[in-house]
């Protein structure tokens, strides 16, 4: 053997340094969750020295670790919107479970490859496992299967190429020369508008997206959405998915889930559920009759990034139509070590090299249980619902009827304007929420993101909006 150099020690440090830079971290981490806590929402860095700072880095001049470890957690600490933060009420970024974290320690340490069984065949099964769990819990059938995505966008793809598919299977070849007419699809206009990239990306075109009317309080109008079917095969489009959403990203609405099921059946189309956010509500036992017609979907999305307060990105896509995911996703090369179908992550979902998501929710539920995450939605709910009595008392108006953690509120008179007022708010550091439009109406949108928020941090968040005025 010749004499091969040394690896580069900044790149791989040795045991002992390794142990000591984990430990840093392990301190460091939450002491500086502590400090972000008790300061500013917002960032409180100047930007222009940022940038110059940024700008030193040439590359040329290695640094040592401790020193960039230490500055990349001020420069978060400093520069970031704080989803850590308890009065952070804003689209939902959690602070996520700690399980969660562990669970990307772990996944980062040991690296696992996804894309094949045969390469990971533990965390392959415990994905499965779980995945398997949360489509029984929202009432798909035992032979539902469901995996791990980047998010509610990639998810919501991937339905939307299940039911291109299942509608004409030339798809796959053709693509949308397949279709004797333009393929359309449903959703409302209170939806995520992810759907007009989706629609753009998978090629059948943005206008392909038939945006469905709400009823004025933020859900579809299933009358509508029959009106808009039968106009469609009129001017010889061809529908092929309808998507309920159960729980707006704006204002925590759900349409009307058993009708949509209903329409979808008698038009032979896809049913997709988008419970992105909502979607937790299936933990408790006391709201999860909010997402009822739900079990009838052909295919649904819930972010484990979002109400089930994982790390991001992490989304779930689940089906009762495994064959339908193979017929999408099937490829075959000679340098992959196998090709299982149904069995094999790459030739059952979007991805290729595939990381380990599904530790996160796996160990978040195997040590809460159903019962500790039925607790932290309701604790969330519980939370919204002191704040809607103590706004209601103080003359504001709420504008949203949601079943999810969420407030869409108008300000009495006396108050600036919407944009005015959040920014204000913002502007404080004491508090983070939006401003949005509901029914044409400008809102301010409050949802309890945070799992460890406390009435006292409603109570400051009141403040924060009365000092706004
Ligand atoms: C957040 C959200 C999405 C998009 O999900 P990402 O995880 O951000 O990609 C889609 N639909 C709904 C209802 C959402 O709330």
């Amino acid at each position: 053997m010749t004499d091969h150099p040394h690896p580069p020690a900044a790149l791989f440090p040795t045991r002992a340094e390794r142990a000591r830079l984990d430990d840093f971290l392990t301190r460091e981490l939450p002491r500086a969750n502590a400090r972000i806590a008790q300061g500013s929402v917002v960032p409180t860095f100047d930007l222009a020295s940022f940038k110059q700072e940024l700008a030193g880095f040439d590359f040329c001049t290695p640094r040592p670790l401790d020193e960039l470890l230490s500055w990349s957690i001020a420069q978060l600490e400093h520069g970031i919107v704080h989803m850590t933060h308890p009065r952070y009420f804003g689209l939902f970024n959690p602070a996520p479970t700690f399980p969660a974290e562990c669970a990307d320690r772990i996944v980062g340490a040991l690296n696992p490859q996804l894309a094949t069984w045969t390469t990971a065949p533990a965390a392959v099964e415990i994905e499965a496992h779980v995945l398997k769990a949360v489509a029984l819990r929202a009432g798909l059938p035992a032979n539902a299967v469901g995996h791990c995505t980047s998010g509610g966008s990639e998810a919501n793809s991937t339905a939307l190429l299940c039911a291109l598919t299942r509608a004409n299977p030339r798809f796959a070849i053709e693509g949308t020369r397949a279709f004797a007419g333009t393929p359309v699809f449903y959703i409302s206009a209170d939806s995520h508008l992810a759907w007009l990239k989706i629609a753009h990306q998978t090629g059948i075109g943005r206008a392909a997206a038939h945006l469905v009317p709400t009823d004025g309080r933020g859900q579809m109008d299933a009358d509508a959405l029959l009106s808009a079917l039968s106009e469609d095969r009129a001017r010889g489009c061809v529908p092929v998915m309808i998507v309920a959403t159960a729980g707006t990203t704006n204002a925590g609405m759900i349409d009307p889930l058993e009708r949509c099921a209903a329409i979808a059946r008698e038009a032979a189309l896809w049913y997709h559920v988008d419970a992105a956010w909502g979607g937790a509500l299936i933990a408790s036992d006391r709201r999860r009759g909010a997402l009822a017609g739900m079990e009838h979907a052909d295919s649904i999305t819930i972010d484990a990034h979002k109400w089930f307060a994982t790390t991001m990105g992490c989304g779930m896509f689940m089906t009762r139509h495994a064959n339908i995911l193979s017929s999408v996703f099937h490829v075959s090369t000679t340098f992959m070590p196998s090709n299982i179908v149904h069995l094999d992550p790459y030739v059952t979902t979007a991805q290729w090299s595939r990381r380990f998501l599904g530790l996160r929710l796996f160990l978040s539920l195997a040590c809460a249980g159903w019962q500790g995450y039925g607790d932290h939605v309701e604790r969330s709910i519980a939370l919204m619902a002191a704040l809607k009595e103590e706004l209601g008392a103080r003359g504001w108006t709420i504008a949203n009827d949601s079943q999810l953690a969420v407030l869409c509120i108008v300000p009495p008179p006396g108050y600036p304007d919407v944009r005015t007022l959040v920014n204000r708010v913002i502007a404080s550091g004491h508090a983070w929420m939006a401003a949005a439009k509901l029914e044409g109406r400008d809102v301010v949108r409050i949802c309890l993101t945070h799992g460890e928020a406390t009435p006292q941090d409603i109570f400051e968040l009141v403040g924060a909006l009365s000092a706004a005025m």
